[in-house]
């Protein structure tokens, strides 16, 4: 069977697609008719559809894949102080609640906790 409908009409010349009726007689399906979506020829047998083959390879193969977002380097950068529950910020200073000491917004720790709803702004 097919994979594909797409078909280059022998009647029309167009590049078209098959329609699949099925085919009754009386009311017993005896069959499918394929009928060009262009023009409306009817193709006897799926024998007679002229299905266009697929072309070729693939265009893209495994090497051409984008490559896997560097959900590492995100999970780092998402340890930053800055983004982190226990970071506070006051005009004097940026502290760490869990350290008790100052910090810097791009420091990083082991104790890192994301703050809710904590989106990166730049
Ligand atoms: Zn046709």
């Amino acid at each position: 069977m097919a994979s594909s409908t797409a078909i280059q009409c022998t009647a029309c010349g167009q590049e078209s697609w098959v329609l699949r009726e099925p085919l009754y007689e009386g009311f017993t399906k005896v069959g499918e008719t394929f009928v060009c979506a262009a023009c409306g020829h009817v193709y006897a047998s799926e024998d007679d559809v002229p299905y266009v083959v697929s072309r070729g390879p693939a265009l893209f193969t495994e090497a051409d894949r984008t490559p896997a977002p560097a959900v590492f380097a995100e999970d780092e950068q998402k340890r930053l102080c800055r983004y982190c529950r226990h970071y506070v910020v006051n005009p004097f200073t940026q502290w760490c609640g869990v350290h008790k000491r100052e910090v810097e917004a791009t420091d990083t720790c082991d104790q890192f906790s994301l703050r809710e709803g904590a989106e990166r702004s730049d």
